[in-house]
């Protein structure tokens, strides 16, 4: 994957690929940071923890890669604009956009909080088609492009108490068709991958909220509530979730397009 080798500031590494990854200093998005840093990526990070520089710099030092840090915050699409310009400047376009950035919360429909749904499907959906927008021009121009958005089991399936989120996971599932459908006389696909539960701060965030919607206690939400819906009762690996991407990514798989991957543990199986 790196052809030769240039010198930028810090690191030697740059005729690589690269990749843009929204909340990659936390769960999912830090696990496919990390894959695609050991395969040799640019890795243009981007989230909103205090010490996200931190981890970005961590991760590019242990893998040697290049790398830009963004915490702009994705339900500002001024920002958006800009951190996809910054990776742009820097690496000279963005062979892979992973749209994977989101956020949950729990409650019934009559006490679903309005700012949380405009959160949600904000950064859950409408993010995904302002940092899509922004990266096109230049997958356009050099015939290439590699977009994975991180959906979930929960874009194919409901669950009670989650309206915001599945309705947005839904509706990221209908934007990549569409956008597997435009890229692909340009080289660009877009996919989405399905994830089961994955054992991250997402999911250990709504544990309270859980147990307070359905009235159970915390293990029961463990138990009953995620693994439920796994016929493989344990959480889905974050790595499985980075080599997924990593294959959705490579050269070979440009006639993939258009899909919505379940990797789910056999949850939208039943
Ligand atoms: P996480 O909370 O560990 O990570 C989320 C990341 O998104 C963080 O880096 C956070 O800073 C970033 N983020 C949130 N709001 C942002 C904003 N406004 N601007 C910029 N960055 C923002 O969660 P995760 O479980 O790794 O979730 C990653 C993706 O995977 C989400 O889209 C989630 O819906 C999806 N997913 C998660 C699970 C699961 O069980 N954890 C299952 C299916 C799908």
């Amino acid at each position: 994957m790196i052809s030769e080798t240039l010198s930028l500031p810090s690191k030697k590494v740059t005729v690589a690929k690269t990749i843009l990854i929204t909340g990659s200093t936390s769960g999912i998005g830090l696990g496919i940071a990390r894959a695609f840093a050991a395969a040799g990526y640019n890795i243009a990070f981007n989230g909103l923890e205090a010490n996200g520089a931190e981890i970005a710099q961590q991760v590019a030092d242990e893998f040697n890669v290049a790398h830009t840090f963004s915490p702009a915050n994705l339900m500002q699409p001024a920002a958006i604009r800009d951190m996809v310009a910054n990776a742009v400047k820097t690496f000279g376009t963005i062979d892979v956009l992973v749209n994977n950035a989101g956020i949950q919360h729990v409650a019934p429909i009559d006490q679903f909080p309005e700012e949380k749904w405009d959160a949600i499907i904000a950064i859950n959906l409408t993010a995904a088609f302002h940092v899509t927008k922004a990266a096109w021009a230049t997958m356009k121009e050099h015939k290439f492009g590699r977009i994975i958005n991180i959906a979930s089991a929960h874009g194919l399936a409901a669950s009670e108490f989650k309206s915001a989120y599945v309705a947005a996971k839904h509706g990221l599932v209908g934007f990549t068709k569409t956008i597997g459908l435009e890229g692909a006389p340009y080289g660009i696909t877009c996919n989405a991958i399905c994830p089961g539960y994955v054992d991250t701060q997402l999911v250990e965030s709504q544990i309270p909220q859980q147990a307070k919607a359905h009235n159970m206690t915390e293990k029961e939400v463990v138990e009953k509530i995620f693994l439920q819906r796994h016929a493989v009762k344990e959480f889905v690996p974050v790595e499985l979730l980075a080599q997924t991407t990593l294959f959705l990514a490579s050269d070979q798989a440009g006639t993939i397009t258009g899909i919505a991957l379940p990797v789910d543990a056999g949850w939208t199986a039943q």
